[in-house]
């Protein structure tokens, strides 16, 4: 049977990536698994990879999902590797830490964009200011054709495997969200950029596009900015935990503080102000409950003797999932290794 496979991969675009894809058609007896993609390759000089007179990159398969927007159809989350079959220095994925037992929940803002503003923003000015739009219903608060467009994504997500929890209109007009469940960096963080991808894909036929900017609307407005809240917990936080294990880890975070903030997206000083529901991007705080702080501890994790997970609120909605995971967990390895540090001199 003929298969329509589309190879999808990060550009080397600055700060940030965009999506590319092709599709290759192949001839297969059944539905492939992985170790049966072939790598391709591509035009580095056309996406900032190489240079004209050495343009070839490779494509090497790393994930693959069923496509369910055609027929006979898989998606192919792609590395980008030299010719040498090394990574590339594009490739965020290749280097990060990666752990089944960690655990991420990306949730993922958005405004629709129609014709340069928010879907539902008037021809001249602003629409009602913000209040109601956040889980809201109704045409006024949400137009005509958001609905159905997460609506549709839902289903894409779904039906090509990805571990969609679910969606949510967001503060401002024209702003949503949807959250991914992942366990393991690379796997979270591929399925995010899946359904970023779906979710671009299918507002080309509503003439709609995707700005991820986190703070859009710039910042002389109230208007809320996106973010990329991203929750996390270890197998070690989710069953031993404790509340000095947990002071270690939020010393550890504030003492990283910079080089987390370098990969949770750029212009994130627009967004985290301190105000809207954000911290302020020079400061790391946390709490319980607490959703102007870096980092917001819920209510059942202290409950269950400082057990479970956090969420990380500083990521941004432009961030790039696989440098945002690989940093975490980076952070979380230095405090297992300090603390087997100190056991083993205590010995
Ligand atoms: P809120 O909007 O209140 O911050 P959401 O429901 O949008 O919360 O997002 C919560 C996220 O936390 C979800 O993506 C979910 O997958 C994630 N999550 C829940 N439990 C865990 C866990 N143990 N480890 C990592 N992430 C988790
Ligand atoms: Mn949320
Ligand atoms: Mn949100
Ligand atoms: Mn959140």
């Amino acid at each position: 049977m003929k298969f329509k496979l589309e190879y999808i991969w990060l550009d080397g675009y600055e700060p940030v990536p965009n999506l590319r894809s092709k599709t290759k058609i192949v001839s297969l007896e059944a539905t492939p698994a992985l170790e049966q993609l072939p790598v391709w390759n591509f035009d580095g000089s056309s996406t900032r990879q190489a240079e004209g007179h050495n343009s070839d990159c490779l494509l090497q398969p790393v994930a693959v999902f069923p496509d369910p927007a055609r027929k006979n159809a898989m998606l192919v989350m792609c590395e980008v590797l030299l010719p040498d079959g090394t990574p590339h220095p594009s490739n965020s994925r290749a280097t990060i830490p990666d752990d089944p037992d960690t655990w991420f929940g990306f949730e993922q803002e958005y405004f629709l964009y129609k014709g340069g503003a928010p879907l539902g923003f008037p021809e001249a000015g602003f629409p009602a200011p913000q209040g109601e739009y956040y889980t809201g219903v109704g045409f006024k608060n949400v137009g005509d054709v958001a609905r159905q467009i997460v609506d549709e994504h839902i289903d894409l997500c779904l039906e090509a495997g990805i571990n969609l929890e679910g969606i949510n209109a967001e503060v401002a007009k024209g702003q949503w969200e949807f959250q991914i469940f992942g366990r393991g960096s690379k796997r979270a963080a591929d399925e995010v950029w899946i359904a970023r991808y779906l979710l671009l894909r299918l507002c080309e036929q509503y003439g709609v596009d995707i700005n991820f900017h986190p703070k859009p609307l710039g910042t002389e407005h109230d208007w809320n900015g996106s973010g990329m809240h991203t929750n996390f917990s270890t197998k070690h936080m989710r069953e031993i935990g404790g509340e000095e294990y947990f002071e270690a880890l939020m010393a550890a975070f504030a003492e990283e503080r910079e080089q987390h903030i370098a990969v949770y997206g750029p212009d994130n000083h627009m967004r985290l102000t301190g105000l809207h529901e954000t911290a302020a991007i020079d400061e790391f705080t946390y709490g319980v409950a607490d959703r102007g702080a870096s980092i917001r501890i819920p209510h059942s994790f202290v409950a269950d003797g400082y057990r479970g997970y956090l969420e990380d609120r500083r990521p941004n909605s432009l961030g790039d999932p696989y440098s945002i995971a690989g940093r975490i967990i980076q952070t979380i390895e230095s405090v297992t290794a300090s603390s087997l540090i100190a056991e083993a001199i205590a010995v």
